[in-house]
């Protein structure tokens, strides 16, 4: 708890999980918290509602920077610590990513295999890739029988299930005195911190909800499919390499299975299309074929907030004034990082972390 003299008051806009994750803490550090949301308490406006929730620097690898790879790395440190803090509890595992791929897509894997070997020479901290043949599959993943013949292994990656983080933080906001506005749409002009009788801190983390001052940010679809499949044991993240079905499978407690595959440049939140769940499906029963019997609990779409690079960014749009945004499809994996530096901030300092993660907070000059 700081002392009186430091307490501080805040105003936090958005409560999708940056928003949630960061009024918490502010909480915690003894601070005045007031968060604004435009939706309700159960997180049906954000991404994170639906997101598999892999915490895979290494896989991700491929597609993002090294600045992105190393807050990921942090984060598989930083989120036991975080969920330790909670009062209720929170599945994380930490066992690994399977990558997997049918034999005609040999080529696709191989050069997938080069991406991160050249990650894994950059970042040696990483654990290393190792390379499984039908064997080695089959004794990390008895389930899948003996349907591939190789396989890659990424140990030390993690996930954890978003949605009872989403209600495990609601809790501690609750229970914590945040003062809590839902279905209270607010915009960063809407506060003067600083100003007499005004919040000291306003921080911005409404994800796409901030495009009218970030107009850079734009929309990436993703689907995904939400199955309760008894007959289907994986015990860590699974990606099928497929030159047009790319898909990842998170299993979650209870034979609860995320299963998502499309990335698509567009803001349209309508439901997946028949062909689109076909496609997923199809390719998720290719995997495993204990996928067959199970039940749809929920197909849903939503848009992760983009910047062009596809990097998270924090600047200043005015005094004490910060924006967080650009999660893209990393929140969950950059978050305890985002929130660091952030926290950092709120206490005068300019975090070490910074360099590591290759960020910079930036001004907006008007
Ligand atoms: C299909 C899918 C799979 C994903 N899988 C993963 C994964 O495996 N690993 C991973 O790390 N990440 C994953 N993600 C990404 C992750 O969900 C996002 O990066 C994260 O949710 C972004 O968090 P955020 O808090 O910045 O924004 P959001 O979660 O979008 O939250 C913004 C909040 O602000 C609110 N808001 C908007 N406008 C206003 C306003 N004017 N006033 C107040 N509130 C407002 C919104 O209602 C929303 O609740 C996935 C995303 C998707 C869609």
């Amino acid at each position: 708890m700081t002392s009186s003299a430091q307490r501080l008051s805040c105003v936090v806009l958005g409560a999708g999980l940056m928003g949630r994750l960061l009024a918490w803490q502010l909480a915690r550090a003894g601070h005045a918290v007031t968060l604004y949301e435009a939706g309700g308490s159960d997180a049906q406006g954000s991404p994170a509602r639906i997101a598999a929730a892999m915490l895979a620097p290494l896989a991700e690898s491929a597609i993002t920077e090294p600045g992105v790879v190393e807050m990921g790395r942090h984060a598989l440190a930083r989120w036991p610590e975080l969920l330790a803090q909670l009062s209720q509890p929170v599945f994380f595992q930490q066992e690994g990513t399977l990558i997997l791929w049918h034999r005609q897509d040999a080529a696709e894997a191989t050069r997938f295999a080069r991406q991160l070997q050249a990650t894994h020479e950059k970042m040696p901290a990483l654990p290393k890739l190792q390379s499984l043949d039908a064997a080695g599959v089959d004794r990390l993943e008895p389930s899948l029988g003996k349907r591939f013949a190789q396989g890659l292994y990424l140990p030390g990656e993690g996930q954890l299930d978003n949605r009872q983080l989403l209600a495990a933080l609601l809790h501690e906001l609750q229970t914590s005195k945040v003062n809590l506005h839902w279905n209270s749409p607010r915009e960063p002009q809407d506060f003067q911190p600083g100003a007499t009788g005004q919040s000291d801190w306003v921080f911005d983390c409404r994800g796409l909800g901030a495009r009218a001052q970030w107009a850079q940010l734009r929309g990436v679809r993703g689907e995904v499919a939400r199955l309760h499949a008894p007959e289907v044991h994986l015990s860590r993240p699974t990606r099928l390499i497929h030159p047009r079905y790319p898909i990842y499978i998170a299993p979650k407690q209870d034979h609860v299975f995320v299963i998502g595959a499309t990335e698509i440049e567009s803001d349209d939140l309508s439901p997946p299309s028949v062909r689109s769940t076909l496609e997923l499906l199809s390719a998720a029963y290719s995997v495993h074929t204990g996928f067959a019997e199970a039940r749809i609990l929920e197909i849903a779409a939503q848009c992760r907030p983009t910047l062009p690079d596809n990097l998270p960014a924090i600047r200043h749009l005015g005094p004490r004034v910060l924006q967080i945004n650009g999660l893209y499809r990393h929140g969950f994996m950059i978050s305890p990082a985002l929130l660091d530096v952030v926290l950092a901030l709120v206490r005068g300092e300019r975090s070490p972390l910074l360099a590591s993660f290759n960020l910079t907070v930036e001004t907006l000059q008007n």
